[in-house]
């Protein structure tokens, strides 16, 4: 047992000067994935400093059409709020696909964005691990990779991030804002997660001490359809193989406007801008969907035991785009159920 302090703050400014110049300070959301982490021993925090009390518990809508959704809304929360199912469904059910009932109740939006990789070797501290411990080295690259890393990886680690609200988030468009020593600012949701390059133990663009204040979702477009869907070894309580999440919106047999982000690919939620390029214009078609998907796809460097996620994520992109469609017909139900 390692003693750590813990502490309830109030409002966001105390949270901020209670971690600032702390470097072994954490924000403490639902818990659900730093009490884990803790006791593996993967995390020794000396300060928790317990942000659940702070008044961002709301989903707000914006003079412009968007929303605007606080860190503290916990994941069950906003996967039913009626603004949330209605115009941006790829959200809902991304959430809906993920962890647990009794999970989703506990996570947070600013906990579930910063949830670590499940790579098993960053899980266990008897093995090495770049990301864990800079410089000792990747075991994943030569051993347990099946559900790792096959686009943007590097020599030092081929980890996934796990989330999948954070794939939908990406799909959308999402700006996430933060509160730190420095004062505020706001990165879109493409540039929150990085690539692992040379700094594996880096997840995301966050500066130490900084507080996600909220996630901003922009004006859903009223023609535009959005889904998401999950691949997994198991149909509940499992991280992703591949995921992907879409907006697209068709008039006249064309596609107008088109995002589509993968998950479980990379160190982050990908973003298939080379897809959208195919897509943008093109026959909202069968064929378009699949030259979308292999101009992203083509970048693709397997490890000797994942490349069964190319043409994974090839069909689960090609199958969503075409549901979505043919769904384009407005009387069509937008928001199917997913698996939780
Ligand atoms: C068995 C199991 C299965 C799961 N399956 C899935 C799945 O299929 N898909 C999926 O996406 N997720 C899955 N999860 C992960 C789950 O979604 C995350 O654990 C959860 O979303 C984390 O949210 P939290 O509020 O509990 O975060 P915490 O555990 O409290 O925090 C996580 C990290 O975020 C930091 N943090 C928290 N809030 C803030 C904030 N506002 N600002 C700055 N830093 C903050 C913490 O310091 C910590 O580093 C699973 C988890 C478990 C245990
Ligand atoms: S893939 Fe990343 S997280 Fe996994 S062992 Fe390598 S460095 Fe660690």
């Amino acid at each position: 047992m390692k003693p750590f302090g813990y502490v309830r703050v109030a409002g966001v400014d105390e949270a901020v000067r209670a971690a600032d110049g702390r470097p072994g300070a954490r924000f403490l959301g639902g818990g659900t994935n730093l009490v884990d982490l803790m006791k593996l021993g993967v995390e020794t925090p000396r300060l928790l400093i317990d942000v659940t009390r702070l008044p961002l518990d709301r989903i707000e809508e914006l003079p412009d059409g968007g929303l605007r959704i606080g860190a503290m809304v916990r994941n069950s929360d906003l996967a039913a709020a009626v603004p949330v199912r209605d115009r941006y469904p790829v959200l809902s059910q991304a959430l809906l696909a993920g962890a647990s009932g009794q999970l989703r109740n506990t996570a947070t939006t600013g906990g579930n964005l910063l949830q670590r990789t499940r790579c098993l070797y960053f899980q266990d501290t008897s093995k090495p691990c770049n990301k864990r411990a800079p410089g000792s080295g990747c075991p994943a690259r030569e051993g347990a990779h099946r559900d790792l890393a096959v686009l943007g990886h590097s020599e030092h680690c081929v980890a996934t991030q796990p989330s999948d609200m954070a794939v939908a988030l990406a799909a959308l468009d999402a700006t996430v804002h933060l509160h730190g020593p420095d004062g505020e600012r706001s990165v879109p949701a493409t540039d929150f997660h990085r690539l692992p390059g040379e700094q594996p133990e880096q997840d995301t663009v966050i500066r130490p001490g900084e507080l996600i204040t909220a996630v901003e979702l922009p004006p859903a477009s009223p023609g535009a359809r959005s889904r998401y869907r999950k691949a997994r070894d198991r149909a509940s309580f499992a991280f992703a193989l591949v995921s992907v999440g879409a907006v697209l919106e068709v008039r006249d047999g064309v596609v107008r406007r088109a995002s589509l982000a993968f998950g479980g690919l990379a160190h982050r939620p990908w973003r298939a801008r080379a897809a959208e390029e195919v897509l943008r214009g093109a026959p909202a078609t069968e064929e378009t969907f699949q030259r979308a998907a292999d101009a992203e796809l083509g970048a693709a460097q397997p490890l000797r035991d994942n490349g069964y996620k190319v043409p994974l994520a090839r069909n689960l992109a090609v199958g969503v785009l075409s549901d979505l469609a043919e769904s384009a017909d407005p009387a069509d139900p937008p928001n199917p159920p997913a698996a939780g």
